[in-house]
């Protein structure tokens, strides 16, 4: 399960970084997630929930922000939504589109006593 191993990976994240502050308590992760980057928000959070259990962080509330795949010309820089299939720049037809956002998937913030 895919999913199980990305909340493995920010409960690692989220622990070392509780760890450093000397947080007791973890009460929020915030993390941001890209819309093309191939990962169930909800399956996420049931994953999260199941092996938070035990650790510093079993009463933290995990707060999912996804962002919008954005392309920029490289052209003209114009800016895009690449939510949908793009072939070329709407501005001026160039097919030099790069992804600005879209693919992240990283911690945030988290919030702890
Ligand atoms: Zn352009």
């Amino acid at each position: 399960m895919h999913e199980l191993s990305i909340a493995q990976s920010l409960l690692g994240i989220v622990l070392q970084e509780a760890g450093r502050h000397g947080a007791n308590r973890v009460t929020k992760v915030a993390v941001k997630i890209g819309a093309l980057a191939s990962v169930v928000p909800s399956s996420l959070t049931f994953s999260f929930d199941l092996i938070k259990e035990g650790t510093p962080a079993a009463d933290a509330v995990l707060e999912i922000e996804r962002v919008p795949a954005m392309g920029i010309c490289r052209a003209c820089g114009a800016r895009m939504d690449m939510s949908g299939l793009v072939e070329a720049c709407p501005d001026c037809g160039s097919k030099e589109i790069e992804l600005s956002s879209g693919q992240e998937l990283y911690v945030d913030h988290i919030e702890a006593e």
